[in-house]
């Protein structure tokens, strides 16, 4: 493994570990569920809407590290982002997890530590499960859970 994948790795180890943003917010303009029954994931997310804008967001939930860290890395990116900024996040983020070759992403950000699950199929939706659900939440007119299946 690459010096850089070391790094990476640390990063997403600590977001496990002290997870950002785990808490829940108590008058969230949107709450939605997500579960990735391949691996077992379930989160719920708390978004904060004032207009267009997200000015908080949060969630809770048991999962993987990979589902996990993904979820903190995305709560400490879009907060302070509109809905249309985060949709924008969420294509570049899919493309960046899903793409079968190595392309750059340097304005992800923190968010480039995940760039590594393309190599493992099934942790692709680990990493993507917050950013759909993300998408549910933010999505008007969508109810019930979210599932990666
Ligand atoms: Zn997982």
């Amino acid at each position: 493994m690459s010096e850089l994948s070391d790094l990476y790795q640390e990063v997403i180890l600590d977001h496990n570990r002290r997870p950002r943003n785990f808490r829940p917010i108590d008058d969230a303009s949107r709450t939605q569920e997500g579960y990735n029954p391949l691996c077992g994931d379930r989160l719920t997310l708390y978004v904060k809407l004032d207009g267009r804008s997200i000015v908080d967001l949060s969630f809770q939930g048991s999962g993987c590290a990979i589902s996990k860290a993904s979820a903190s890395l995305m709560t400490e990116a879009l907060k302070g982002k509109t809905v249309e900024q985060a949709r924008e996040l969420f294509d570049r983020f899919h493309d960046m997890v899903t793409s079968s070759t190595d392309v750059a992403a340097p304005d992800l950000g923190k968010l480039s530590v995940l760039s590594g699950v393309r190599e493992y199929p099934t942790r692709v939706k680990c990493a993507s499960l917050a950013w759909h659900t993300l998408k549910a939440a933010v999505a008007d007119g969508t109810d019930g859970p979210v599932s990666t299946e």
